[in-house]
């Protein structure tokens, strides 16, 4: 039997349907992530919201290659197989992100997305999410559907150790704010210097991976020269190797596995629709 690729106890929204966005502004904080603001379009989002912070997530449905979007409308329950009703052709692409910041504004919601552009070796920007931000312009439409929080130690009060990926730096942001400055271990990895967040007032320790190492190896081998803690509780999130990589040296130190939240977010080689 394979290993799980992800072992949650999410917090998941009372109410959540599939609802129309609009993209309010694209900007670039660093260069590996474009910042998508989407905006809410007055169709019943606004009443059923409630952002509950830390990694809260999203499905985000982008347009077919056609440029439709046909989107798979109605409540939560069921959203796939409504979306596979819809002709193949037309059917929109579904990609998983995290709300990088939330804000009412005049009489809608805007969410801030971070959207990591991740390029193979020649420097071509591979997946369909991927290119769509560094494409797409205000005014653009797609489609949206809450998910909630993984991050969740709410009956847990001992030293708390996050790992991630700079896919997850945007969730990474989110758990830091709402906890609020309590104390936390942080190792965070990124392909670039520039890409490090300072303003995250938990004082990460900072990766940056060469071009020729692999996601995560030095994060690894960091892990495995700290000592870890078999008190914590671990959150761990990034490339699926990566992930169960970590999972492993943490448990090994002695961390119960129920008190290991992981999720990977993607995997080397493999559209997110293909996993
Ligand atoms: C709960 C959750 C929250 C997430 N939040 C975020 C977020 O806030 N920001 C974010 O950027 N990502 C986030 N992700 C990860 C994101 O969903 C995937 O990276 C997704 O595969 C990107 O889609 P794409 O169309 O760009 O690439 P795909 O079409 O899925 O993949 C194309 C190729 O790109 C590679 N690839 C995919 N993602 C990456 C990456 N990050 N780095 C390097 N290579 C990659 C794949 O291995 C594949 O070879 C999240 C995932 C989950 C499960």
């Amino acid at each position: 039997m394979s290993e799980p690729l992800s072992a949650t106890r999410p917090v998941t929204p009372t109410r959540s349907s599939v609802r129309t966005f609009t993209v309010a502004a694209v900007s670039h904080p660093s260069p590996g992530f474009a910042r998508v603001t989407l905006r809410s379009t007055g169709d019943g989002f606004e009443d059923e919201f409630e952002h509950l912070g830390y990694d809260h997530w999203f499905r985000l449905f982008l347009p077919a290659p056609d440029g439709s979007l046909d989107l798979p409308f109605g409540p939560s329950q069921g959203w796939y197989s409504r979306l596979l009703a819809i002709e193949e052709h037309r059917r929109p692409v579904v990609r998983n992100y995290t709300i990088r910041a939330a804000r009412w504004v005049g009489d809608a919601w805007e969410l801030d997305v971070d959207l990591v552009i991740h390029r193979d070796q020649t420097g071509q920007v591979t997946g369909v999410a991927a290119r769509w931000a560094l494409e797409t312009q205000p005014g653009d439409t797609v489609g949206l559907l809450d998910q909630g929080r993984i991050f969740n130690m709410d009956d847990h009060s001992g030293p708390v150790l996050v790992v991630a990926d700079e896919s997850g730096l945007p969730g990474v942001e989110g758990i830091a704010r709402s906890r609020s400055g309590e104390p936390g271990d942080y190792v965070l990895e990124v392909p670039d210097s520039a890409d490090r967040r300072h303003h995250i007032d938990a004082r990460p320790v900072w990766m940056v991976r060469d071009h020729t190492e692999r996601v995560g190896q030095r994060t690894l081998d960091h892990l495995r020269a700290t000592t870890i803690d078999p008190a914590a509780s671990v959150y761990i999130v990034g490339e699926a190797s990566f992930v169960l990589g970590a999972r492993a040296i943490v448990t090994a130190a002695g961390v119960p596995k129920d008190r290991v939240q992981f999720c990977s977010y993607w995997r080397t080689g493999r559209r997110a629709d293909r996993q």
